[in-house]
């Protein structure tokens, strides 16, 4: 996580006053792959990489938006906001402020800035944690206690319905709702929740394949419509099948051969998450690592090969942390065609286990990858 120290003293140059300062993380999710917007289940954490944002109040009726990522300032009328995207970064803050807004909420004059570590567009989740920050700042500032999950639903509106991309509720989530050391079992459909700890002696090792995903991008919105194709006719003989939450292995036995293939194999994909979703959850609180690793390989080959949403690289590097020391499952994470793979990794054999899976990416790809050691950390907050 970057200096709040730092971004105190940035804050303050720019706008001579202190700051209040918020945190919000980026996630990495363990298992569960786009089983959110079926109303399913998904397991991730919050990682050590986060958006921070320094909040003030101004007198001039102004809103005014720093990123320190792009070097950028964008300034607006408080009363007359932006109301629809502009293709930069300024969507991301401004869609939170104009959702708040249709909530009814009178939306101060302040400035606002940004300073983040996630990676940016690596699966990461870097759009959540600058949304989340922002809801905690904003709402900070007003005064405001919006309960987390309400906060994460007011920040995936504000990525649906302004930024335009059409994600899930997982990201938002976990940035909001996240807690040191525990993984985070989520039920898409209600919104309840339940925390595993992850065991004090496992890494969390994120590797980038260096591979550009972007979940605005033509493959998310293909899967989805392919998933929801595949439920809508799983629809016509049991009319209880609302979202594929609600299917079976069975139901596609019985009637997978009235779906087009590709969309049955979207759907196994979903139907089979859900499952492993849940059994590795129960694993991570019965303390059974060997169960998790298997789960997770199987997450992987699901995904790439019914769900067809990883790479070429990703699968390279899902291999060949396969026989490295120290591993217990790997998997890519994210909303695929790119990113970041996710392995857990026996805490003692994390430092050599990064080293050697480096080596060999750059290796077979000539691509270098970045590998980091996290650990699963707290959701938003204020460190004011
Ligand atoms: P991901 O969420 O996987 O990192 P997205 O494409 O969903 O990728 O979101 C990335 C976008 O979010 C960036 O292009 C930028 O517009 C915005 N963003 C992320 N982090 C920051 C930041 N620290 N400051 C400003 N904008 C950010
Ligand atoms: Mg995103």
């Amino acid at each position: 996580m970057k200096d709040p120290a730092a971004l105190r003293v940035l804050h303050e140059n720019r706008y001579h006053i202190t700051p209040h300062i918020y945190v919000a993380p980026g996630r990495v999710n363990l298992i569960g792959e786009h089983t959110d917007y079926a109303e399913g289940f998904v397991m991730p954490a919050a990682i050590d990489f986060a958006t921070l944002a320094a909040v003030s109040p101004r007198g001039d009726g102004q809103v005014v938006i720093y990123a320190e990522n792009f070097g950028e300032e964008r300034a607006y009328p408080a009363n007359a906001l932006p109301t629809k995207a502009s293709g930069e970064w300024s969507d991301y803050p401004l869609g939170v402020l104009a959702t708040l807004a249709g909530e009814g909420y009178t939306i101060p004059a302040m400035s606002l800035s940004l300073w983040g570590d996630v990676p940016l567009g690596s699966g990461l989740s870097s759009s959540a944690a600058v949304e989340v920050a922002t809801a905690t700042a904003v709402t900070g500032l007003m005064g405001l206690t919006i309960p987390g999950p309400k906060l994460a639903r007011l920040c995936q509106r504000a990525e649906n319905e302004f930024v335009g991309a059409n994600c899930g509720i997982m990201d938002q989530f976990i940035s909001a709702n996240g807690a040191e050391d525990h993984a985070l079992l989520l039920d898409c459909r209600d919104l309840s929740y339940r925390l595993a700890p992850i065991p004090a002696d496992m890494a969390l090792v994120i590797a980038n394949t260096m591979v550009k995903h972007s979940v605005a991008g033509s493959g998310y919105t293909t899967r989805r419509a392919q998933a929801e194709e595949a439920c809508a006719i799983l629809a016509t003989h049991r009319p209880e099948i609302r979202f594929l939450r609600d299917a079976t292995v069975a139901d596609l036995e019985a009637w997978g051969h009235e779906i087009p293939p590709n969309s049955l194999k979207r759907a196994r994909h979903i139907i089979t998450e859900n499952v492993r979703t849940v059994a590795a959850s129960e694993a991570l609180l019965a303390n059974d690592m060997p169960t998790v690793g298997r789960l997770m390989h199987e997450a992987h080959v699901s995904y790439s090969k019914d769900f067809e949403a990883s790479c070429e690289e990703a699968d390279t590097m899902v291999d060949l942390a396969q026989d490295l020391p120290g591993l217990i499952g790997a998997r890519l994470t994210g909303g695929g065609f790119g990113g970041c793979t996710i392995n857990v990794v026996q805490k003692e054999h994390a430092v050599e286990f990064a080293a050697a899976l480096k080596e060999r990416y750059q290796k077979a790809t000539g691509i270098t990858p970045e590998i980091h050691i996290c650990h699963a950390s707290a959701g938003a907050h204020s460190v004011s």
